[in-house]
């Protein structure tokens, strides 16, 4: 099965699909700083639509985003913990709840921008229809227009490393505090590692979960929507060198 990392088109030469959306997340974990390894910021990504918030006491404390002591990160990372998904990777700035505000224009029945994945109700009979794992539209509190269908957005689970040898090198144990593991540098050429797949046809890549991952099928499925202003990047590793080819 061939893999393939996911980005909107942003050349508007190379797409018909003309919408924005502007929106904010209701909740989210606040940054962090670890106080002894001093990892930190935020993780770009990790997005859960489908959790809600609102039974918690301290709901309102996940509204704003903002930048909290350690401890105080931990207290309210904890008090999500039952709430998430299964396997949910949680990491400060880990966003959660239904994007609230609006559409402009007229989405494809499945379309993308920089970090989400939408789909109208049709889009995402459509994905589901052909069988696809992994597949899960989650409503939103975002206004359409008139004559445009609500949009719902795609819950993308995190799954998935690079392959052992393009894998950057452990530097050092993990911190016994957060549970950091500093790394390498990240390569430039990667691809994914085949033992370590998700049972999946779509997933955010564990060790950069901006990255959207989509299995064959589901870029067969996206492919037969027409233009959706999506493109579809192979990821795969080197061709084997051939000896005697043309250099
Ligand atoms: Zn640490």
């Amino acid at each position: 099965m061939r893999y393939y990392q996911l980005t909107p088109i942003t050349d508007r030469t190379a797409t018909t699909a003309r919408w924005s959306i502007t929106g904010k997340r209701r909740w989210g974990l606040p940054g962090t700083e670890c106080p002894r390894c001093e990892a930190g910021g935020s993780t770009i990504g990790l997005i859960y639509p489908s959790v809600d918030l609102s039974p918690l006491p301290e709901e309102r404390e996940y509204r704003k985003a903002r930048v909290v002591s350690w401890d105080e990160y931990v207290r309210l990372r904890d008090a999500v913990l039952p709430l998430m998904p299964p396997g949910a990777v949680v990491k400060p700035g880990a966003a959660m709840g239904p994007l609230v505000g609006h559409v402009r224009g007229h989405p494809p029945l499945v379309a993308m921008d920089l970090r989400h994945l939408y789909v109208q109700p049709e889009g995402a009979e459509r994905l589901l229809a052909a069988g696809l794992r992994g597949i899960k539209p989650e409503p939103t509190s975002l206004k359409v227009g008139r004559h445009v269908a609500p949009i719902l957005e795609l819950e993308v689970l995190v799954g998935g490393d690079y392959a052992p040898e393009c894998r950057p090198e452990k530097l050092g144990d993990p911190c016994p505090v957060c549970g950091t593991q500093r790394r390498g540098l990240t390569p430039y050429s990667w691809w994914l590692d085949s033992a370590g797949l998700p049972d999946t046809d779509l997933f955010r890549f564990r060790p950069r979960p901006g990255y959207i991952v989509a299995s064959e099928r589901f870029v067969d499925v996206l492919h037969s929507l027409g233009d959706t202003g999506i493109q579809a990047t192979t990821i795969a590793p080197p061709a084997p060198h051939n000896a005697g080819a043309p250099s």
